[in-house]
């Protein structure tokens, strides 16, 4: 018998017992870019902004979050007093949302308040608890790719300009759909040191220099117009965090609920049969197997996010082993609580 297949079933049959043991006291939530091995054992599966909203219905008192750090550091916040948030290795950090430093941000709102311009800031949900305080203070709130647009448009009327962050690249594609002239969009350094630039002066939206790694650098717009030439009148969608030329190329960019929701609806119709979709690897795979014999799903690449991966079945194990202990926890500092909140809420109240 091979002994790694054998190893791995003994993990399985005691995370599933262990959570057998724990019973209504524990759920395990799981983002959809987990691996298979932790999605089968996931009792609420979903996207950051899904995963978010199910925080405050749930009543066990241990969450345990398969995601990255920083959507465990939202459901931290959200969680009733008494709740135990843990992530199962807390090195899963979001490439995007290292690229936003909360000091960085504070610095460029300063200066910006000291131009006199209301600049107000919307941070896109791949940011740290830290940085979302920071952006609740200066009056700005955050988003997600669901509603990036309603979200922008709604930052515009509060000031003369708007601070996107941490992804240029949704920036720029929501600013697209809004119709904001690329003319009036200005990409920034995170030291603020160019903010004197008469552009950037002129400017209705300032980019942070953030992206996700995976979006940007491994689908490319050559991969859109290859698979466009090879099967003619299928449609290929993306992520917006895909870049601007990337996105212009697609048939349809949205969340990855939109992109699941688009799969579903195409297997339902049975109106096509070969659909590319660009976003991470994991996703893409199960929605391959789940529609095999219906659909031809395409990956547009086989683009895996290192972060999400760093959450197996083996971690996962040792979480649960450890419960009772607390190992693991996912705290947030006191002083962060109630701006962050300030912004998530603005958020809420306006996506009601
Ligand atoms: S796929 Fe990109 S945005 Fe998502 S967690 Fe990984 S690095 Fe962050």
């Amino acid at each position: 018998m091979d002994h790694k297949v054998c190893g791995q079933d003994a993990t399985h049959a005691r995370i599933a017992e262990l959570k057998k043991k724990f019973g209504a006291d524990l759920v395990i939530l799981g983002h959809h870019y987990q691996a298979d091995e932790i999605i089968r054992h996931v009792d609420i599966v979903g996207d950051s902004l899904e995963l978010a909203r199910r925080i405050p219905d749930i009543e066990a008192r241990n969450i345990v979050f398969c995601g990255v750090y920083f959507m465990a550091e939202s459901a931290a916040l959200l969680a009733r007093p008494g709740q135990r948030v843990f992530l199962p290795d807390h090195g899963a950090d979001c490439a995007m949302a290292r690229m936003a430093r909360a000091a960085d941000v504070e610095r460029v709102l300063e200066r910006l308040s000291a131009s006199g311009r209301k600049v107000l800031p919307l941070a896109y949900v791949n940011s740290s608890l830290a940085v979302k305080a920071v952006v609740g203070r200066f009056g700005g709130a955050v988003c997600t790719s669901s509603n990036a647009k309603t979200m922008l448009e709604w930052a515009m009327e509060q000031g003369d300009a708007v601070l996107f962050l941490p992804d240029r690249n949704l920036g720029r594609n929501t600013a697209r759909v809004l119709g904001i002239a690329p003319e009036k969009q200005v990409l920034i350094s995170a030291s603020g040191n160019d903010l004197d630039r008469d552009e950037v002066r002129g400017a209705k939206l300032l980019l942070w220099p953030g992206c996700c790694p995976i979006h940007e650098s491994l689908m490319k717009p050559d991969m859109v117009d290859a698979f466009h030439s090879h099967f003619p009148g299928c449609r290929v969608l993306v992520h917006p965090e895909c870049t601007p030329d990337v996105v212009q190329r697609c048939d349809g960019a949205g969340s990855t609920a939109y992109l699941i929701k688009e799969v579903e609806k195409a297997a339902a119709e049975g109106r096509e049969h070969t659909l590319c979709i660009g976003t991470e690897f994991h996703l893409v795979h199960r929605l391959m197997e789940r529609y095999a014999g219906k659909l031809n799903i395409i990956p547009l690449a086989q683009a895996s996010c290192a972060d999400m991966e760093k959450v197996d079945a083996q971690k996962l194990l040792s979480t649960l082993e450890y419960l009772e202990e607390g190992a693991g926890t996912v705290t947030v500092e006191e002083s962060l609580k109630a701006p962050a909140r300030d912004a998530i809420v603005r958020m809420l109240e306006r996506c009601r």
